[in-house]
């Protein structure tokens, strides 16, 4: 699996074929007892030592075959520097749990000021409630990050793009600072998937996806993952399993099987987002969209330096005179669904105005969309009903 590109690794990586059934797929399983032949292989068998691709679980929570082809696959699509992969019953636990094996009372963490809403909750309730001092920092802050370590200062959380905002972080100049001073970093990197950006190989330690977005993307499961470097994996295998984290093998049978199809989907998507983009561009209403793929995009510069791709989901900044005013807008849609989440076949439209998320944007007059596999102009049609009705 070694020289191969990311298209041919989504199709192929963690299949292994049974010798006596032949199938393309492997078995879903859905277990918690695992039967063992003798006292001694029970005892032989994988429990807490992380080394679940060499051997055989001692009970359903830890893994099954297809967690093993899911776990293979994430980690080949995420580089060399890959040593383990996990899954979670949501994406939004891939962005708690594993931050947990580096915190504690007294523990400093850095959060970006973009961070994912529900992920920010969890920085200032959960982690504030046990004595961890949360600080938000700026995300175009750069290696600049430096300044704001203090002694105790254990966590990195990064995200790029925000996924409000767009703005994209200078990752590797984080991820190094982080290195040089010890300090473990982690990055929701749903938005780009592992096609576009693979942060391992700048020097994060833990990347995480939602799942639930392109990865599955079918809008049928929640799920998210975390693949780890050497450095950071056994802890966060210990914290994962010590809080009784894992997905079901029908959903990780799901999301693997989404896998396989992501290139063709996440191409496709783009590139009407990218028609529906040049449209929206020449409306009169529209200021500006935010979509790092953009030349004129403030972040097109690190896009250019470190993405192979951008994907389907983007921000519509309206001019000041819409602000507070968008609800018609939103509601004459059609073919967009008003909804949470994204990545799926479906197009979606949420305003931008209840998100928790850095408060430097004006998202009174803001929406984002997710593009989907819909034909662009049918999209561009319900987007002038839209504007039709604004008027
Ligand atoms: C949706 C999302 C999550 C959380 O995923 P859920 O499965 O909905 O919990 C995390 N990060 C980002 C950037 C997301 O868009």
């Amino acid at each position: 699996m070694k020289d191969l590109k990311t298209e041919t690794l989504l199709v192929h990586a963690g299949r292994h074929r049974d010798p006596d059934w032949d199938y393309v797929n492997p078995p879903v399983v859905r277990a918690s007892t695992v039967l063992h032949r003798s006292s001694k292989d029970m005892l032989d068998r994988v429990f807490f030592s992380g080394n679940y691709m060499d051997g055989k679980p001692c009970y359903g929570t830890f893994a099954s075959p297809v967690h093993k082809a899911f776990y293979e696959a994430l980690m080949a699509l995420e580089g060399p520097e890959a040593a383990g992969a996990w899954a979670f019953p949501t994406g939004l636990a891939a962005c708690t749990v594993p931050l947990l094996a580096f915190l504690r009372a007294g523990a400093h963490a850095l959060f970006a000021d973009s961070i994912y809403g529900p992920t920010r909750d969890f920085a200032s309730g959960t982690l504030t409630r046990m004595g961890v001092d949360v600080e938000f920092y700026d995300p175009r802050i750069g290696g600049n990050i430096r300044e704001l370590f203090r002694e105790n200062t254990a966590l990195v959380m990064m995200e790029t793009p925000g996924s409000h905002s767009f703005e994209l972080m200078d990752v590797p100049a984080v991820a190094q600072a982080c290195r040089a001073h010890g300090i473990a970093s982690a990055i929701d990197n749903t938005w780009a998937t592992p096609l576009y950006y693979r942060p391992l190989e700048a020097g994060v330690d833990m990347v995480i996806h939602a799942a639930t977005k392109y990865i599955a993307g079918h809008s049928d499961l929640t799920m998210g993952v975390v693949i780890c470097n050497e450095r950071v994996w056994p802890d966060v295998y210990r914290t994962s399993t010590e809080l009784g984290q894992t997905a079901s093998g029908d959903d990780v049978w799901l999301a693997y099987r989404g896998l396989h199809t992501m290139a063709v989907r996440v191409k496709r998507a783009a590139e009407s987002a990218a028609t529906v983009i040049e449209w929206l561009k020449k409306r009169p209403e529209v200021e500006r969209v935010l979509w790092p793929a953009l030349p004129e995009d403030p972040s097109y510069p690190i896009w250019k330096r470190d993405f192979t791709g951008a994907t389907s989901l983007f921000a519509v900044m309206f001019r000041p005179e819409y602000a507070g005013r968008l609800a018609p807008f939103v509601d004459a849609l059609t073919v967009f669904g008003r909804g949470y989440s994204w990545g799926g076949y479906e197009s979606l439209l949420i305003p931008s105005y209840g998100t928790r998320t850095v408060k430097s944007m004006p998202f009174d007059r803001m929406v984002r969309i997710a593009v989907g596999l819909e034909a662009p102009e049918d999209l561009i049609r319900d987007l002038e009903a839209g504007f039709a009705a604004l008027r």
